[in-house]
């Protein structure tokens, strides 16, 4: 009977490689499409290897597949036609020349960063890989409003959905912290997760609303109140 339940969803592919283990130096020369998006500088680094030892490819497409159906469990999509047309998403690991980013999404091309591929206990390792990927997956499945929403929604929804997925790392904005719902990430994700739990289903149908463009009248929308009532709401109930 599990025929039944996939007969109607065409398959994804997912695919994943390391690109932060290979010795440049050793190769005459290395592949332009390299060149262009890496440092020509970077050898194997210890990011990769332990993405070879420790999390390897056919884990990672796992990853994306498993993050790929929360996120559209998490946003009721339960169709191809509520979805986004995205017939692939692609996972490279690679030695950005930034410190300061885990993990870029642009379409349905994830890139990786090394070095924040750190060793650690097993289950570290695997689980800040994995929540970093919920997070990237959600933004390759989300409504962006016609590219009208804000970064701070979108980086908001995504780490809602890392939370909702229960992969909160400990750095993370606790509830009530924050100072505007405008920071994004993971106070942005705490409001909205409040929200969430004012109206059930709120977060799933903001992002239904985001397919065609945005409005912070969205809010008022779905929730009756405009979005700084509900931030001075939220603030006041965890006396922040
Ligand atoms: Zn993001």
């Amino acid at each position: 009977m599990l025929f039944y339940i996939f007969d109607t969803t065409r398959a994804i592919e997912y695919k994943a490689s390391n690109n932060a283990t290979a010795f440049w130096p050793l190769l005459r020369s290395p592949p332009r499409r390299v060149l262009n998006t890496r440092s020509p500088t970077t050898v194997g680094t210890p990011g990769g290897t332990i993405f070879d030892d420790k999390l390897g490819v056919d884990y990672s497409k796992r990853v994306l597949a498993d993050a790929s159906a929360f996120v559209w469990t998490t946003f009721q999509q339960s169709s191809e036609a509520d979805r986004k047309n995205v017939q692939l998403i692609t996972l490279s690991i690679e030695n950005l020349n930034r410190d300061d980013v885990v993990a870029l999404t642009s379409n349905n091309m994830i890139q990786y960063n090394a070095k924040f591929i750190a060793d650690g206990n097993v289950d570290d390792l695997n689980r800040g890989f994995e929540g970093v990927l919920y997070h990237e997956v959600t933004h390759v499945w989300q409504w962006n409003g016609n590219n009208a929403a804000p970064g701070w929604l979108i980086e908001g929804i995504a780490d809602f959905v890392r939370l909702k997925a229960g992969y909160v790392p400990s750095h993370w904005a606790k509830p009530g912290d924050g100072n505007s719902w405008t920071e994004g990430y993971s106070v942005t994700a705490r409001f909205l997760d409040y929200c969430n739990g004012l109206k059930g289903g709120f977060v799933t149908q903001l992002n239904a609303k985001m397919r065609d463009g945005y409005s912070d009248d969205f809010f008022v929308e779905l929730l009756g109140k405009p979005v700084d009532q509900l931030w001075n709401d939220y603030k006041a109930q965890y006396g922040s």
